[in-house]
């Protein structure tokens, strides 16, 4: 018996408050020791083996905590429309990019609950090959009810639509409500896609009355006000109810304003980006395949963009996440004719270390103690999994990602592992790649492979989130 199943040596290990040359050591699927003397000498062995049953050198790479990506759609249809990638290959994509826990959602059908539902992503779900949660996606009223239930088969965290009237997914105000007394009660944490519905609805009119449903009017047709309002009005519900307010997908400069004037009112409120509101402007939709760039919200201004990257850097911004949701090209294309009729959605699971090594880290507008914080350490808390997740430390889940810092190279399609049939990075010059993902011990991808097993992942029933009072805010 060694005294480590894998030792990773002599990488730089990255955590929130610093990186230092160290060697990790795992032990039954956990951390077992985190030590910068090293934990193999020459020579040395345990009582009856050697020190490590295997080594991993991970001289002059970088060792981050697992990604938590705690946003992704797998599984999900949008009209007559699926997305690529089930749980398998969702989660096989997830992996191959340093993510070892991802949170999904779960939608209740039309007059279903969200209960029943649950029991149903949950069968979907068997073949991950890393481990998940869900967050609660709450419609009608009567679903508040469900929230304590909920809680207790470990969703704690709950998605409202202030968007997608016409598509049944819309909270009303009237649940939002509901939904912020009910987590004040129990302990849930509450998030919104914050889009005003009747102001996009208005403006995509206005649009569709003008002829102007080209791919180059989508952004406009969701317009960044339309954000800020419906940030103001989750931020004052939250506000009365005496809770904390998560705020899923921010894309603008303005939707950053408000919440930075709600948190001067003393408002707890959280944010995530992700990384497609991070790389690209909404130009790239007057490109003749702009379509391949729809998603909601929309890209926005150079000047959003450098917010948004400002806003991480200075603790504005908690959580990156992907909003993983590749529909198939074909389906994209029905936006060449009007974007009325595009699917919105990219992936990006697999690139989410990727874009803010090379956009944010090589550009100097990120630091790696900071990537780490915002991919790992502040969704593990903000999300119920800390300290299990989170974190590269004695006890903590053996998950984590070694990066080849220097290595240069060039985003395709053909070298992902996502089942989506395009990337909208695609010819993207990249700077840091992924080596080795280890999840739970276990070496998932290694040197450009998938080697990990379906069923491998596990249901993560998590804790109430009444830990973002200990989320920090500053880097
Ligand atoms: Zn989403």
């Amino acid at each position: 018996m060694s005294l480590y199943d894998v030792v990773i040596r002599d990488g730089t290990v990255v955590s929130t408050s610093g990186s230092r040359r160290a060697d990790v050591g795992v032990r039954n699927g956990r951390v077992a020791a985190v030590s910068a003397d090293g934990l193999i000498k020459p020579g040395q062995f345990s009582v009856d083996g050697p020190v490590a049953a295997d080594v991993i050198d991970a001289r002059g790479k970088l060792v981050f905590p697992g990604l938590i990506d705690a946003h992704t759609h797998f599984g999900l249809t949008s009209g007559d429309t699926a997305t690529s990638d089930d749980f398998h290959s969702g989660t096989i994509a997830a992996a191959c990019g340093g993510v070892t826990t991802v949170i999904d959602f779960v939608t209740p059908a039309p007059g279903g609950t969200v209960a029943a539902a649950l029991a149903e992503r949950l069968r979907e779900a068997s073949r991950a090959v890393i481990d998940y949660g869900f967050h609660g996606v709450l419609i009608e009223p009567a679903a508040v009810g469900e929230v304590p239930g909920l809680i207790g088969q470990g969703v704690t965290s709950f998605k409202l639509y202030m968007a997608y009237k016409a598509r049944g997914l819309m909270a009303g105000d009237g649940t939002l409500a509901g939904a912020l007394e009910a987590a004040r009660r129990s302990g849930g944490l509450i998030g919104v896609h914050a889009e005003d519905n009747e102001m996009v609805d208005a403006a995509t009119a206005a649009l569709a009355r003008a002829g102007h449903t080209a791919m180059p009017f989508f952004a406009a047709a969701r317009p960044a006000q339309a954000e800020r309002a419906a940030i103001a009005r989750a931020c004052r519900q939250a506000e009365q109810a005496g809770t904390a307010l998560h705020v899923f997908h921010l894309s603008t400069a303005a939707g950053l304003e408000e919440i930075r004037e709600a948190r001067l009112r003393g408002l707890l409120v959280w944010a995530e980006t992700c990384p497609h509101y991070l790389t690209f402007t909404d130009e790239v939709c007057a490109r003749p395949d702009g379509y391949r760039f729809a998603m909601n919200p929309p890209l926005r201004k150079q000047a959003d963009v450098d917010a948004l990257w400002d806003g991480l850097a200075e603790g504005e911004i908690q959580t990156v996440a992907s909003d993983h949701c590749p529909f198939p090209l074909a389906a994209k294309a029905r936006g060449a004719a009007s974007f009325l009729d595009v699917p919105a959605g990219v992936g990006g699971t697999e690139l989410i270390l990727t874009v803010l090594l090379s956009e944010g880290v090589a550009k100097g507008r990120l630091s790696l103690e900071r990537l780490a914080q915002v991919t790992s350490a502040n969704p593990a808390a903000l999300f119920g999994l800390y300290a299990e997740k989170g974190r590269l430390g004695p006890g903590a889940d053996a998950d984590l990602v070694i990066v080849d810092p220097d290595a240069e190279w060039t985003v395709t399609p053909g070298e992902l592992h996502s089942q989506g049939d395009h990337t909208p990075y695609e010819g993207l010059k990249a700077r840091g790649r992924v080596v080795v993902t280890m999840a739970k011990g276990q070496v998932v991808y290694r040197d450009g492979a998938f080697v990990g097993e379906a069923g491998a992942g596990h249901y993560l029933p998590r804790a109430k989130a009444r830990e973002v009072h200990q989320v920090q805010s500053a880097g």
